[in-house]
């Protein structure tokens, strides 16, 4: 896992976080013959419209970002762990994120097995023990089944972004949106129904 990120200064006392998936949440997956693929470089990875936008608005709502995202394909040998470090530099120079953590590790039918690698929680769970993060009042989105089970593993509200691809979900996530800027209003509605103490009390 990636841990030298440092924390936001500013966001030292926050408690609440908004987990992210990076691809299909953060930048547009690269599709290539109808399969969804993580950006190889710099070049390939597009942030999609609206997610500075939601990222502003969920800071301006208290929350901690942290980016929790697989790269298997380092762990595979498909893909350099220098290019997706290098991403990971300049996506934290372009939107007010916290923290990226990363799993690097190829997954347990390539030898390669982890703590780490979604659907298990180990990046929330680590990111909650360095962050003093309160994960019943966090949320993690994502577009896959396993950012819902990590997120339910971790006891997090969970959002599914929803492309319309063929996603056989495990569990059912708490909310489904469109886009990262759906999810933000989701949360942002969510916390206006009744003072902070009920929400947190009584969370949905
Ligand atoms: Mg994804
Ligand atoms: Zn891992």
């Amino acid at each position: 896992m990636n841990a030298e990120i440092p924390i936001h200064p500013q966001a030292a006392t926050a408690r609440r976080a908004i987990f992210l998936d990076r691809d299909g949440v953060i930048n547009r997956p690269v599709v290539r013959s109808g399969k969804r693929y993580p950006p190889s470089s710099l070049a390939e990875f597009e942030i999609l419209p609206g997610v500075a936008e939601a990222c502003q608005d969920l800071k301006g709502l208290g929350f901690l970002l942290v980016v929790a995202t697989n790269q298997p394909d380092v762990g595979r040998g498909t893909l350099s762990r220098d290019s997706v470090e290098s991403i990971h530099r300049w996506l934290l120079l372009q939107l007010p994120i916290d923290r990226v953590m990363t799993c690097y590790h190829g997954g347990a039918e390539y030898g390669d097995p982890c703590h780490c690698r979604k659907p298990q929680a180990g990046m929330l769970l680590e990111a909650a023990e360095a962050l003093k993060i309160d994960l019943a009042k966090s949320f993690m989105i994502g577009d896959r089944w396993r950012d819902v089970e990590c997120g339910l593993s971790a006891g997090c509200k969970t959002i599914f972004i929803d492309w319309g691809y063929e996603e056989k979900l495990k569990r059912d996530p708490h909310f489904r949106a469109r886009d990262l800027l759906g999810a933000a209003r989701l949360i942002k509605e969510s916390l206006s129904l009744g003072s902070e103490s009920d929400w947190l009390e009584d969370p949905f």
